[in-house]
């Protein structure tokens, strides 16, 4: 590739998403990443950069994969496209819902196909509405959702999600979607007792289910573990209680399992790490570990049985709706972590790991407030007093100046906020978490004077 040209071209022509186009311009355009394997990217310059994001919390499998690219160009070649809008199917999204329902287990049996997480969520905004009102139950509309978590980008996704500053862009959210507190013991509960904390999180759904009447909500949707929202893993007895809170009040669980899905948490699903039961699921990003644009939206049979009794057309769905290509790539990346057991080895074996060397090596950092992880996806708080929450005078910029030590060393991180967030391939292996883990201590060392500053 000639790569000053890209750049130029990129400046020039191409907006990257969830961007700033002034940055982008300053920069001399994006970072080209030109090709990877395992779980490292390779940028046009040539630098190996340990891939501790997975991608976007998506490449669970890591990189290189040709079965993947072998099943994807077999299928193109058989029947590259066929839509499911006229009473037709083609096989790979069938039997691909029939393993995903199989691995959803209890009474998930149904499988609705979408291109992204973001359209998951449109389809469980419509279906949930649509599922009260031919139940009969019309005055149900109501979501709750919490703070900071992150549902998509699209116009309903993005109102689901509680980021304030997505919803200053574009006049969100859409009415109907209330949210709550988020379970941030680190931030906002320090000073108490972390199962108390969660019950406080949980309660206020339960407060706010009164204040609006119970008989006006339709769903609850949460991240089992909030990813894009700073990594937020719930003190231990938050979801019993936001489950039971659920059932309490005849109201619908959507568990929002894009990142979380497909062994991130070390199961299948982040609901069965915490033993709860949704109605709804909403799947992507690991799904087909990023190698082609798939997700998918888990649904129950209580909630399919209304729809079939009623008759009517679910007037929903997308022209790729189960994208046989796609689906396809969806259920060999399935059959890759059975093989691997990628499942059980970041439950038993790369996760238990990556929380040993982040407490060894950073546990102890006078920078670092908390390090927390489960299965494969983490957070490091970085702080200007050891032993307490108080953050660095940076405005929010501790995150940010971390992570740009951490590239500068190879190293592929998230900020948010004044953390450091990590996601990496399912398949890192012991030495590459001891990188990562050493990239960040080095980041952080190397940070101390601007952080002070
Ligand atoms: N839901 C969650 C929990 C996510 O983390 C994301 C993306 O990061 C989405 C939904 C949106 O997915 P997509 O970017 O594929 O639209």
């Amino acid at each position: 590739y000639d790569i000053p040209a890209l750049r130029k071209l990129d400046v020039a022509h191409h907006l990257p998403a969830q961007s700033s186009y002034k940055l982008q311009q300053d920069m001399g355009g994006s970072r080209i990443i030109t090709h990877a394997k395992g779980s490292t990217v390779y940028d046009g310059e040539g630098h190996a950069i340990l891939d501790g994001m997975a991608g976007l919390w998506c490449v669970n499998v890591g990189y290189g994969r040709k079965e993947l690219v072998d099943v994807a160009a077999r299928q193109m070649e058989e029947l590259p496209f066929y839509n499911t809008f006229f009473r037709t199917a083609t096989p790979p999204p069938i039997e691909l819902a029939a393993k995903v329902a199989s691995l959803l287990g209890g009474n998930l049996n149904h499988v609705f196909f979408n291109n992204s997480g973001s359209e998951s969520n449109d389809t469980v905004f419509r279906l949930v509405r649509t599922y009260w009102a031919l139940k009969g139950e019309p005055k149900r509309t109501i979501f709750i959702s919490r703070h900071n978590a992150y549902h998509g980008s699209t116009v309903a996704s993005a109102s689901l999600g509680g980021m304030d500053f997505m919803h200053v862009q574009g006049g969100l959210p859409i009415p109907g979607i209330e949210h709550v507190m988020q379970p941030y013991w680190f931030g906002d509960g320090f000073n108490e007792d972390p199962v108390a904390f969660g019950e406080r999180a949980a309660a206020a759904i339960e407060e706010r289910i009164l204040a609006v009447g119970p008989e006006n909500v339709a769903a609850f949707i949460g991240e089992p573990v909030q990813g894009a929202g700073g990594v937020i893993i719930p003190p231990p007895g938050y979801w019993q209680k936001v489950e039971a809170i659920c059932r309490k009040y005849g109201i619908l669980l959507v568990s929002d399992e894009v990142i979380c899905g497909f062994g991130r948490l070390g199961e299948w699903f982040g609901f069965q790490h915490f033993g709860i039961k949704p109605d709804i699921v909403s799947m992507a990003k690991g799904l087909s570990s990023g190698y082609l644009p798939i997700s998918a939206t888990g649904v129950s049979s209580e909630i399919v049985e209304v729809l079939r009794a009623s008759g009517e057309e679910f007037v929903h769905g997308y022209t790729y709706s189960g994208h046989p290509v796609a689906a396809a790539v969806a259920l060999r990346n399935i059959q890759i972590m059975e093989d691997e057991h990628l499942v059980e080895r970041t439950r038993e074996d790369t996760g238990p790991y990556l929380a040993k060397v982040l407490a060894e090596r950073l546990g102890d950092h006078p920078l670092v407030g908390e390090v927390r992880s489960l299965g494969l996806i983490g957070a490091v708080e970085i702080v200007a007093e050891k032993g307490t929450n108080r953050r660095h005078g940076t405005g929010g910029q501790a995150g940010p100046i971390v992570r740009d030590a951490c590239i500068a060393r190879g190293l592929m991180v998230r900020a948010i906020r004044d953390a450091i967030v990590m996601s990496p391939p399912l398949v890192i292996t012991h030495a590459e978490i001891d990188q990562l883990v050493g990239t960040i201590a080095d980041a952080l060392d190397a940070s101390a004077e601007q952080l002070a500053a």
